[in-house]
This record gives C-alpha cells, structure tokens and sequence, in this order.
C-alpha cells in the first residue's frame, strides 16, 4: 500500500541519488556491459574484451584501447551528470557518441565494487582507481598500457532487494551475448571477445565488411544463406538478410541497428516482413541484420534511460527505406530468380505474437516484385 510522504523536504545525499539513478540505467549485469562496452567505443576503441563470471553476477570486465583517461579526468568520470561528450541540451539532437547523460559509472559505483586501470595518451603511467558503495575512490599508480580496463564486482552487493531480482548466469549471458552480437553488427571493424568463467565464448577479429561479419555472427548454418541489403538516400540502409528458405518465428533474429545504436524497434521488423511478403509465412522473419543511417537530427536517441529504444521524426521514412531496400535484394536474388527455392522450411511451432499487422494497419501481404 502507498502511503502519505513526510512533509519534510530534504536534498539527497549523492550517494543515494546515484542509487536510485542506478535503479534505471543498472538493472543487471547486462546492462553494465552495455555501458562500458559503449563508453569503450566512445574512447575510439579498436579492441574491445569482455570477460564475466556466472552470468557477470560476481565479475564483469571491460578491457579496452580507446584514448584512456588521466587521473583527474578518471575521477570526475565517477561523479553523476560528469561527462566529455556533450555541452549544451542543443547538441542532444545531433549526439554522435553512444552516452551523453553521464550517469553510468556514478550508478555502477554506487552498487558495485569497482576497479578502473586507465593511461590517458599524454601520461607516463597509469592510475588504478578503487572504490564501491560510496562515492569516494582510492587512488594509486600503476604500470599499464593506454587505454582502460573496469573490473565490477559483486554487483548489487548493497542492494539487497536488487539482488533477489536477477536472473539466472546462463540468461544473463545470452543477454550479453546478443548485445556483443549486435555491436559486432554495427562495428565490423572493431575486434570484440568475450569469455565466460575463463572460457571463451566467442573471439572475433576485424572484418573488413559486414557481409564477412554477420557471416561470423551467425554461424556455418546460416552464412552461405545471406545476401547484401543495400540502399541509398537520406535513411541509407545497409544489411544481410537470409533467403527466406531460412525463416524463424519472431523478428529476434533480425538485429535492428540505427546509426550504430543497437535498438528495440517494430518499424524496421515491420518493414523487413512487408518487404518479404508472401514469401514469409506470418510472424516469421528471416535472420539478419538490418542498419540504418539517418539524417541529422532525425532520431531522438534521449528517450530511455538505458537508449535502446529511440524515436523517429518520421517512422514513416525509415520503414520505405527499409521495405524498399530489402525489395531490391529480393528481385535480384538468385532463388527468387529461377524459383530454385522450394519454398519455406523451418521449425514448425505456434506464431509469434507479433504479426504482420497492427504498426500500420493491417499490411495486405505483397510479393517481391510488385
Ligand atoms: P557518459 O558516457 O554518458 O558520458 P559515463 O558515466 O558512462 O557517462 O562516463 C563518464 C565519462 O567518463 C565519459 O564521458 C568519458 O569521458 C569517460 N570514460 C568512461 N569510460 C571510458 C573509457 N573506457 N575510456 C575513456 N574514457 C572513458
Ligand atoms: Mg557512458
């Protein structure tokens, strides 16, 4: 039961303020990889490596070598609303990085123990900072190379209540591992690994394109089966998708990228079933990747807290760069051609709740060629 508030209006403590900021932006272990894998690529990592034990309940680290920080900066890095990335609220509209709200290690810090190692480009040595439940940090210098490296342990250790709620380490390491998958996706170039108690889960090095990446990805099974999605214009859309001999129930299997940003959207999955058409039986989706580029100011990335979801300014615009991309690979596809595919197989289960209609009204099923 709710029940009336005291009537005494007092400021926080930071510390508790950071918790409760913690509530949104760390909800699992998943969600801390998240946000050092993305402050990783926001220092122009190259080289990103992440190692957890059981599920990255007891240890999640991020190790990488983008331009590291100095002692200071790392410091202030800890502190809420602390952040290199953005100046003015006016910037939001164009933010170029993954983060901007200077929240995640002032969260992480408040609900985990943490161990950063960092060499920021113009400094001899490095500095280990070490701290956790509170926001005071221990300094000392260490030996390292440039770049960083964050160790969190113990996550939630203070937050009992949070605790209770976490999943099993087998589901948050398929978490995990999806999001890994979809940062390969968006940065083929990057090397990524990850290990899960001291064994490899998976090490891939740089692919020159996204076709040889997504092959990685996916696996044997499904390489020979994907083919190149591409289309220009302002939404410039870019992708690999499986002939539809290939198909599974529901859209989880199509990773949905925008500018880079792994997201939650039904738009693209919508689009990728209206383009496939008749070809899919309903809520069945080939598996892929699809990834698009906006123009400035088109999406509005600052509207949750953990950014995998976004807004469009025209959900419109996206969805026919999509549909008509994915068209275009359909009509050239060899299968499609000589009608060598005998038609869908796949593993028989019931339908995903999520049809074909509903986004935009129901879509009349269109073949490939119309
Ligand atoms: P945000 O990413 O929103 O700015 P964070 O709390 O995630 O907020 O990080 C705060 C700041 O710490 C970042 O803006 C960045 O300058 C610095 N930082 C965090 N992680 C790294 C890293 N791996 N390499 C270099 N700098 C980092
Ligand atoms: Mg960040």
């Amino acid at each position: 039961m709710l029940t009336p508030a005291p009537s005494i209006i007092e400021r926080l403590d930071p510390l508790v303020a950071n918790q409760i900021a913690a509530g949104e932006v760390v909800e699992r272990p998943f969600s801390v990889v998240k946000e050092l894998v993305e402050n990783s690529l926001d220092a122009g990592a190259t080289r990103v490596d992440v190692a957890l034990t059981e599920g990255g309940r007891t240890l999640i680290q991020v190790t990488d070598n983008g331009h590291g920080m100095s002692e200071a900066q790392a410091r202030l890095a800890f502190e809420r609303h602390a952040t290199s990335k953005l100046r003015t609220a006016a910037e939001l509209a164009r933010v170029q990085t993954y983060g901007f709200r200077g929240e995640a290690l002032a969260s992480i810090l408040s609900v985990a123990r943490v161990e950063l190692t960092t060499r920021g480009p113009d400094d001899d040595t490095g500095v280990q900072l070490l701290g956790g439940g509170s926001t005071t940090l221990e300094a000392r210098p260490v030996a390292c190379a440039q770049g960083t490296d964050l160790i969190i342990r113990d996550l939630f250790f203070n937050v009992p209540a949070r605790l209770k709620f976490l999943r099993t380490p087998a589901t948050e390491l398929g978490h995990i591992q999806r999001y890994l998958d979809a940062v390969s996706l968006a940065r083929p170039g990057l090397h990524v690994s990850l290990r899960h108690n001291d064994r490899k889960v998976f090490d891939r090095p740089p692919d020159d394109t996204l076709l040889a990446r997504a092959r990685a990805v996916f696996g044997k099974q499904v390489a020979g089966r994907l083919f190149v999605v591409e289309g220009a214009g302002d939404y410039a859309v870019t992708g690999c998708l499986t002939d539809p001999g290939l198909q599974k129930r529901g859209p989880s299997h199509v990773v949905t990228l925008v500018d880079g940003r792994p997201v939650r959207d039904r738009t693209l999955h919508h689009a990728v079933a209206q383009a496939y058409g008749p070809l899919l039986e309903s809520g069945r989706y080939p598996l892929g990747v699809i990834h698009v580029r906006c123009p400035p100011g088109a999406v509005d990335v600052n509207v949750h807290p953990a950014k995998t979801e976004v807004r469009f300014l025209s959900t419109q615009a996206i969805h026919r760069a999509v549909d008509t991309a994915i068209r275009h690979m359909l009509a050239r596809a060899p299968w499609a051609r000589d009608g060598a595919d005998g038609g869908p197989t796949h593993d028989r289960g019931s339908e995903g709740a999520h049809g074909r209609s509903g986004l935009f009204g129901t879509t009349a099923a269109r073949g490939p060629r119309d």
